[in-house]
């Protein structure tokens, strides 16, 4: 049996493209490839323009920084990510408010969040979490009534859809990374979305360290290096290719592992709202009475790789003073959860039988 958690898909295209480039001398973020990465993602994801970036975390400051927030600004973001999420509301000098998850979804609160809303609050960071949807309608509502910014972090949900829509193009920024454990890589790098496309041309600008062309080396206001390079975006391009397949494959194996552990009442899924479809990104579970550590060292014995879940962002000691609530569910869930082995280098077959051993196993454990 061979499974991996969550190592990339990589091929014969992969290496052809990256051959082109080295080939033309193209390697930097000059190249035919990073308009036309730009222009195939728009296309999948049916908006008009986006912008490639170097990161999933760039991608979330520039966002955040087209938008405007800056010091004096609260940003709500959910205290069960990654810290990658509430990282760059720090690089802007606002302040990160967390609020706690939904104890199904594991995604951000819509109650607490709307109850945590301030005079100061300018945005809200929705995280959809594992490649689960947040419920974007109730966030959607909180944001206009209140004035507030929507900044997609669907860095991990590229592929999953809210009422048919695809995750990153439902607020007014969405924000995607393409890390080598996500669903394409190029590498490393990411990609920003709009809804209004003076932003998109302003981002572009500000990634290109805010140069005006037309004057030479002329920068009106302050930028950032954050191009993608044509390398990267040549990896972007073959990884395209396979995108439906990469993602009919994660469908797949949450499908399996759901199937094979559904009457074990001590396990639950993070589950989908109604109106979503998730990316099963990283299929996950929780499993109770405080066993989840035995658990992943009986699996690791048996080939099964697994993966604790993000430890929740209000434990880390620089975000101490942005933690105005508590937050059972975060902690529950980060107590009792795991990530399951869903690289798309993995097979059904294979992947039915981590799920019949994860099942023996949450068996052998019942006192
Ligand atoms: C991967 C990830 C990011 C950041 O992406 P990078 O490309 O690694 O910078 C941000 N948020 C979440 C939830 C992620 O999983």
């Amino acid at each position: 049996m061979f499974l991996l958690l969550d190592a990339p898909n990589l091929g014969g295209a992969e290496k052809a493209k990256l051959m082109e480039c080295v080939d033309s001398t193209y390697v930097s973020t000059a190249g035919p490839f990073v308009p036309e990465f730009e222009q195939r993602f728009a296309r999948y994801l049916g908006t008009e323009e986006c912008v490639s970036v170097q990161s999933g975390t760039a991608a979330l400051h520039i966002a955040l920084a087209e938008a405007g927030v800056g010091p004096g600004d609260e940003v709500i973001v959910p205290a069960f990510s990654f810290a990658a999420s509430v990282n760059p509301v720090l690089y802007t000098g606002a302040t990160p408010v967390l609020v706690d998850v939904d104890p199904e979804t594991w995604t951000l609160d819509p109650g607490l969040t709307e109850a945590a809303v301030t005079p100061r609050t300018r945005a809200i960071l929705p995280v959809h979490l594992y490649g689960n949807l947040c419920d974007m309608d109730k966030l959607g509502r909180i944001a206009e009534e209140r004035g507030l910014v929507i900044i997609e972090d669907a860095t991990e949900s590229l592929g999953g859809t809210w009422k048919g829509k695809p995750s990153g193009t439902l607020g007014n920024f969405g924000c995607f990374s393409f890390n080598g454990n996500k669903l394409i890589t190029t590498g490393g790098g990411g990609m920003v979305v709009a809804r209004d496309r003076e932003r998109i041309n302003h981002i572009r600008f500000l990634v290109n360290q805010a140069r005006d062309a037309s004057k030479g080396y002329f920068h009106p206001e302050m930028g950032y290096n954050y191009r993608m390079t044509n390398l990267e975006a040549a990896l972007g391009l073959a990884q395209m290719e396979r995108i439906d397949l990469f993602l009919e494959k994660k469908r797949t194996f949450a499908r399996i592992y759901r199937e094979v552990l559904a009457g074990l009442p001590e396990v639950e899924f993070q589950k989908e709202l109604p109106g979503a479809q998730s990316a099963w990104w990283l299929p996950s579970f929780t499993l109770s009475g405080g066993v989840i550590a035995e658990l992943q060292e009986k699996l690791r014995e048996k080939g099964v790789p697994t993966r604790r879940l993000f430890s929740p962002l209000h434990t880390y000691p620089y975000l101490r003073d942005c933690c105005r609530f508590s937050y059972p569910e975060a902690e529950r869930i980060f107590e009792q959860g795991i990530n399951l082995p869903a690289s798309t280098v993995n097979d059904e077959e294979s992947t039915l039988r981590a799920a019949e051993i994860i099942r023996d196993a949450v068996h052998s454990m019942r006192r």
